[in-house]
């Protein structure tokens, strides 16, 4: 084939239709990222949309960074993570959340909790397997379970127990191919927590039917009305549940790219192993970055939650204020409030209010048909955009609902 022939067509989808794979081409793009491209470019508009933190890491954490590139730390790391970072973890994890987990072959430190989540999708799952998700839920848990070979069940959540996960509601969604279930307390996007009561029945159902769980907890730490349980914290859930973490939201770190999973050491030497021919490590800097977060920025980590738990008020009594009803969300950064009473679609409403408020926020559907009515206003924005946005929805509502 000559360097003219090999050219791409101007036309190339239809050329690479028949090369892109099947389950990739049936997955939509994010519905955030869709959504969030109509505001690009204009900057009076105030957006609620986003899960990252405003604050920038803590200052001492970046010192750390800047010292070790300037001795030349910039090599490869061990696979798992560095050693030094491992057993931060373990200790942090022993104390904070009553977990143990050996650092040497039970906690693989990865590229975010985002590969963490797809290296246990992609290690767990064979053709036919079910797997569990919850509705309304994080926007990747589908996509993955997808991508990986799974077939999908909905667990649904609803809004009249809190959002919380019912033992009543996971046994109805059980069949003989449930293998994995995904579970993401503090949620995005509703807010909900569970107590070691919530707990106790679900882990009964999950034993029963020897599921093994997949337990994102990366907003254990914005955790405001009560303490974090971690499933794996409950009788026999240790071995059967991989829990996922990460730096991204409660030390601000979501640039930097690291997260961790811990668990049973045959779960994550399976998981290893693709991460070793994959990402191969997460990144030195992020890593020298989390380990130096671990040691001394816990003062900033709760510095910051204290500053949610005050927007989170603001937020919510802001958005009651304008007429929407919303529950208190009891962690993560996001309040998720009904819309039903205007009559509009969570589309048609987060499109209007964006085009005639100039507020972005999240349409509920993209987080599963659970989150029809809804939508998911982030407060991790600064106490005067958050003023700003109230302002400009109450006016919103006012006149054009
Ligand atoms: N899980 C949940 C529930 C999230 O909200 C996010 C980020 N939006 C992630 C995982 C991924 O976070 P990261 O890869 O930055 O650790």
């Amino acid at each position: 084939m000559t360097r003219e022939q090999s050219a791409l067509p101007v036309d190339s989808s239809s050329l690479h239709r028949g090369t892109i794979a099947p389950r990739v081409r049936e997955i939509p793009p994010s519905g955030i990222r869709a959504f969030f491209d109509l505001a690009a470019g204009n900057n009076d508009i105030i957006s609620l949309g986003v899960g990252e933190p405003d604050f920038a890491t803590p200052k001492q954490v970046r010192a750390a960074c800047v010292r070790a590139l300037d001795r030349g730390e910039t090599m490869y790391t061990p696979n798992s993570g560095l050693m030094e970072l491992r057993e931060e973890i373990a200790g942090y994890l022993q104390k904070g959340f009553g977990l143990t987990y050996d650092p040497r072959d039970e906690i693989l430190v990865t590229v975010g909790s985002s590969e963490a989540l797809d290296l246990a999708l992609r290690a767990f799952i064979a053709p036919g397997d079910e797997i569990l998700i919850p509705s309304p839920g994080y926007i990747a848990y589908a996509p993955i379970a997808y991508l990986n070979g799974g077939t999908l069940a909905t667990v649904e959540t609803m809004a009249e127990q809190g959002f919380k996960l019912t033992a009543e509601a996971l046994r109805k969604a059980i069949t003989p191919y449930s293998k994995l279930l995904m579970v993401n307390f503090p949620n995005n996007p509703t807010g909900a927590v569970m107590t070691y009561e919530d707990w106790l029945p679900v882990a009964e159902v999950v034993k029963e039917n020897g599921l093994i769980v997949i337990s994102d907890e990366i907003y254990a730490e914005l955790t405001y009305d009560s303490r974090h349980v971690s499933l794996a914290s409950l009788p026999g859930m240790k071995e059967r549940t991989i829990v996922i973490s990460g730096f991204s939201k409660a030390f601000a770190m979501t640039g930097w790219r690291v997260g961790y999973a811990c668990g049973n050491h045959e779960l994550l030497a399976a998981m290893l192993k693709i991460h070793q021919y994959t990402a191969m490590c997460a990144p030195v800097l992020g890593q020298i970055a989390a380990t130096e977060s671990l040691r001394s920025a816990l003062p900033d980590k709760d510095r910051m939650k204290a500053c949610f738990k005050d927007r989170r008020t603001l937020l919510v009594e802001g958005l009651r204020a304008a007429g929407l009803s919303c529950h208190m969300p009891q962690g993560a950064f996001y309040a998720f409030a009904s819309i039903a009473r205007t009559g509009l679609s969570s589309e048609e409403f987060a499109l209007k209010l964006l085009k005639e408020a100039g507020v972005a926020v999240v349409p509920g559907h993209v987080f599963g048909a659970g989150g029809e009515g809804y939508i998911r206003c982030s407060y991790a924005a600064s106490t005067a955009k958050l003023n700003e946005a109230l302002g400009r929805l109450e006016g919103f509502m006012k006149v054009k609902i």
